[in-house]
């Protein structure tokens, strides 16, 4: 115990002329137990993610001008900086008083796996100890970055990997849009969807600030029409999201009944997609802003005449686009994927009926690029350490 003792003074030297802030919150700093909220509070508040109002309030914590916000929001934002240090307009003082509190607080990824179709799969650190996976999806002249917006899901999405993982954490708008910002193919990229691990919509204050970092003329100022968040349908957040986004919409639907849904996709117990498809029939969607539906193919479940004529009757009325995508079988999972044939044939026949249906092609099969796939791995070989 002396030893370990000795160790956490050792350690506490580190961050000396701090004590005030450790007694503020009553911490004996020398018993072990509560050193890892310790180091918690200790650590730098990151200026990258947070939105205009929030480093309004950071200018105020430290005495500056209202005005230095838009100034920090511009070096975060529009110039490509690395620490507070670089940021030549704030006088050498106030990036001292900043620096004291504050970093930039970007990460790189730890791991890269790149497939033979050019899809590149990365891993990021979050939450100190948890990875997530960040798609990156070269095709023609667009370069589509697929970010997550959760460690692991509640949702429970039977066919999916990440609601195996059950759920770990939300990601902070920092460590959303981190993923955008330190991808190595940050400069190339022309499109954006949350498509990756988590329901974002279960997140969607820390979502709602990413999207609003990224569309705003203060911060990256991209188009919202080239991005798009998925949600399996959670009513409350669905509303929130389209009276403040004008991003696209991705809704997974999988199936058009009820009782087949409900065995799928747990949440259809509590937000149906009657509820859903009653929402987006009476929000006033402008010409540019776009409705699609996800889904996944399973052979021999969803894949019928039956489903087809479902389809057709639930989304009547609804000016949308269906995106088919044939399962990629899961370890621990029964369902099979169908035939390219039948794939075809079920596109052809929404088509027909006049919904605008197209096959997503499969990217990234040689490096586990199913969502979830990858970090289970790693989360895996990391407890086992
Ligand atoms: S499909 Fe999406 S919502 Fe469902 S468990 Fe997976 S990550 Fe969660």
């Amino acid at each position: 115990m002396r030893g370990k003792e000795r160790k956490i003074k050792d350690k506490s030297k580190k961050t000396k002329g701090k004590r005030e802030k450790l007694l503020l919150y009553n911490i004996n700093i020398w018993h072990p137990e509560p050193y890892a909220l310790y180091l918690k509070i200790m650590q730098k508040e990151k200026l990258y993610g947070k939105t205009l109002n929030e480093l309004i309030a950071v200018t105020k914590r430290v005495g500056l001008p209202g005005f230095a916000a838009k100034q920090i929001a511009d070096w975060l934002y529009k110039k490509e900086i690395q620490s507070i240090d670089e940021m030549t307009n704030l006088s050498k003082k106030t990036r001292e008083l900043l620096m004291v509190d504050y970093e930039i607080g970007l990460s790189a990824p730890v791991n890269e796996s790149k497939s033979s179709d050019g899809t590149k799969k990365y891993l990021f650190k979050v939450l100190n100890d948890k990875f997530i996976e960040t798609a990156y999806i070269p095709d023609d002249d667009r370069a589509t970055i697929c970010v997550s917006s959760q460690v692991g899901c509640k949702m429970g999405c039977i066919f999916c990997m990440t609601g195996k993982q059950g759920f770990q954490g939300n990601l902070s708008s920092n460590e959303i849009i981190n993923q955008f910002r330190s991808l190595p193919e940050f400069g190339s990229l022309t499109n954006i969807v949350y498509m990756g691990m988590g329901e974002p919509l279960d997140n969607i204050t820390e979502v709602l600030k990413s999207l609003d970092i990224l569309t705003n003329d203060w911060g990256y100022a991209w188009s919202p029409t080239r991005i798009t968040v998925s949600t399996i349908g959670l009513i409350a957040g669905l509303k929130e999201f389209l009276e403040k986004s004008r991003c696209h919409l991705a809704v997974s639907l999988h199936s058009p009944f009820d009782e087949e849904r409900r065995k799928l996709m747990p949440v259809q117990r509590t937000n149906t997609v009657k509820e859903v498809l009653d929402i987006i029939r009476n929000f006033d969607f402008n010409s540019q802003r776009r409705v699609s539906f996800e889904y996944i193919l399973f052979k021999g479940v969803n894949d019928t005449p039956e489903h087809i004529k479902e389809l057709a009757r639930i989304l009547n009325g609804i000016k949308c686009r269906i995106n088919l995508i044939r399962f990629h079988p899961i370890s621990g999972s029964d369902f099979q994927s169908p035939n390219l044939g039948t794939t075809i044939n079920f596109k052809e026949a929404l088509n027909a009926k006049g919904i605008l249906t197209t096959i997503r092609a499969s990217r990234g099969v040689d490096i586990q690029a199913a969502c979830g796939l990858l970090s289970t791995l790693q989360q895996n070989k990391t407890v086992q350490k």
